[in-house]
């Protein structure tokens, strides 16, 4: 594991947020992080194709965040090049009524990775403890149980040969204002503002004591957090890119052993 400990908290120690700096950027400027990307774009192909090839372990990355986090930006930038039949991308929305009428984990069960692919979660489900405690959308001592079904859930999957990274973009609140003023500004941006956000927003501290809770409570060897400084896109964007490749490094997936005789192989005319 990509351990770097400035940004994945101990397990079982209790995560403050003020704690991590959104705007840290580790010294490095924009050229020197453009320059290792693309080195690690290189790296993550050879990688994503050797875990298809091989077809044994997957990868889960789940992404969270405030609105105007990134968690879009990061997708694209993360994964642009990979063969995009090894990956697909689920974004996790208001649940329909027919999986409220199931239970929480049904519909992120059914969207998990299969083996030799990587799944990412565009949100997931973190947000039944996160929206739905701030919003008091289920009674308390419902959603105060689910930290205990995560963590089993996230075990039985990382039991069968998943690897899963969840991070946590951090923005300030500031940035995000900057990021909503933006959105307003340019017509082409404005497809991606919701007035919907700004009650949301509002609750701006309890939604990082609800992230505060869900860090400190989920985060395991087998599928750690990752607190992501996030007001520096460049920034962001290298810091998962090295945590998914240095994961991938250590899967170490093979090619397949080739069948037997293949260079007496003749292609007829
Ligand atoms: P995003 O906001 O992720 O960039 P979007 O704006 O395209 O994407 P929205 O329609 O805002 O999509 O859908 C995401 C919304 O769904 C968020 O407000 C999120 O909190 C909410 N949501 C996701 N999962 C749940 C859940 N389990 N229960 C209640 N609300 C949820
Ligand atoms: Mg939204």
């Amino acid at each position: 594991m990509a351990a770097n400990h400035k940004l994945h908290p101990k397990p079982g120690s209790a995560v403050r947020l003020k704690d991590y700096d959104p705007d840290d950027c580790d010294g490095i400027d924009k050229e020197e992080a453009a320059e290792e990307m693309s080195q690690l774009k290189d790296r993550l192909q050879t990688l994503q194709e050797r875990l298809y090839a091989e077809g044994k372990q997957a990868l889960l990355v789940i992404l969270q965040a405030m609105d105007a986090g990134g968690k879009d930006g990061t997708i694209k930038r993360v994964f642009e090049g990979i063969n995009p039949q090894g990956v697909f991308v689920t974004s996790f929305k208001a649940p329909t009524a027919d999986e409220l009428a199931r239970d929480f984990l049904w519909r992120v069960h059914r969207a998990v990775p299969p083996k030799g692919h990587i799944g990412i979660f565009n949100r997931s489900h973190y947000e039944d403890v996160l929206i739905v405690r701030v919003n008091q959308l289920v009674p308390e001592a419902v959603w105060q149980r689910r930290y205990d079904h995560i963590n089993a859930f996230e075990r039985l999957l990382t039991d069968g040969g998943t690897r899963i990274l969840k991070f946590f973009l951090h923005i300030s609140k500031d940035e995000q204002k900057q990021r909503f003023l933006d959105r307003l500004k340019d017509p082409s941006k404005h497809w991606k503002f919701s007035t919907g956000d700004l009650p949301v927003r509002e609750r701006w501290e309890d939604y990082m004591r609800a992230y505060e809770d869900a860090i400190s409570r989920c985060n395991t060897e087998a599928a750690p957090w990752f607190i992501v400084p996030a007001n520096r896109k460049w920034y962001r964007d290298l810091v998962v890119m090295r945590t998914i490749v240095g994961t991938l490094e250590a899967m170490n997936p093979r090619y397949p052993v080739p069948e037997p005789g293949l260079e007496h192989v003749v292609i007829p005319d």
